[in-house]
């Protein structure tokens, strides 16, 4: 473990987010519309209202995610960038019909991965809201990360809500009054693209809706070193 980590493992979330804003170069903070990407963007704004949030367009989101994503870009005034696939990113996916049921990896990879991957080239900073009890495969989650965007670009990925519980995040939710999915209220706990996304009908945010229990993760967080 590098002096960074061993230092930003005792860091706060405040001190995690004036790091991460203090860096030379541009940050960016990648969100899906659920309430601990909310959180931590509310906070963030606090202190740069033109902070670059990415959205993932992956042209599978359910509705209400798209009208709900335009209300708060409108209710915040975000410096929102939308990130949809290119035809060049859908090549390989052309082929079989419905990818996202017989290559579900092969289809976040080019919807979401690689479209991430590529926007991040103009980022020196990448905040998320991962938080390790949210799964089993974010347990080891860092405070801050170095994520290899190419073979010469690195930046650093600084998770500043890594240990915050569910209850933390609904509790600030509720003390800001943070908008909330809609879908929220019909027994979703982590909402993703339609096809992918199923209601759990549970009291936290876990994953277990996402995938069919085929996998728990797109692919995004994977690049990563700790720091
Ligand atoms: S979550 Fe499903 S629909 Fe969305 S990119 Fe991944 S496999 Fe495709």
């Amino acid at each position: 473990m590098t002096m960074l980590a061993r230092a930003a493992a005792r860091w706060s979330t405040e001190n995690l987010i004036s790091w991460g804003l203090d860096r030379n170069g541009v940050a960016a903070i990648s969100i899906s519309t659920q309430r601990g990407g909310l959180v931590l963007l509310h906070k963030i704004l606090q202190i740069a209202p033109d902070v670059a949030v990415l959205f993932l367009d992956t042209g599978y989101h359910f509705q209400e995610t798209l009208d709900f994503r335009d209300e708060l870009a409108a209710k915040w005034d975000l410096n929102l960038v939308n990130l949809e696939p290119r035809l060049s990113h859908l090549t390989l996916e052309m082929v079989p019909a419905k990818v996202y049921e017989t290559d579900p990896d092969a289809c976040c990879g080019s919807r979401k991965v690689d479209v991430l991957r590529e926007a991040l080239v103009d980022y020196s900073v990448w905040f998320t809201a991962l938080r390790r009890e949210q799964s089993l495969s974010r347990r080891d989650t860092a405070k801050v990360e170095r994520y290899e965007q190419s073979e010469t670009h690195t930046l650093y990925k600084v998770n500043p809500l890594v240990d915050w519980t569910f209850q933390d995040i609904m509790t600030y939710t509720h003390e800001h009054g943070i908008p909330e999915h809609p879908l929220y209220g019909e027994g979703y706990s982590s909402i993703g693209c339609a096809p992918c996304t199923v209601p759990t009908f549970g009291a936290d945010d876990s994953r277990d809706g996402r995938w069919k229990g085929r996998k728990v993760e797109c692919g995004l967080h994977v690049r990563v070193t700790a720091e």
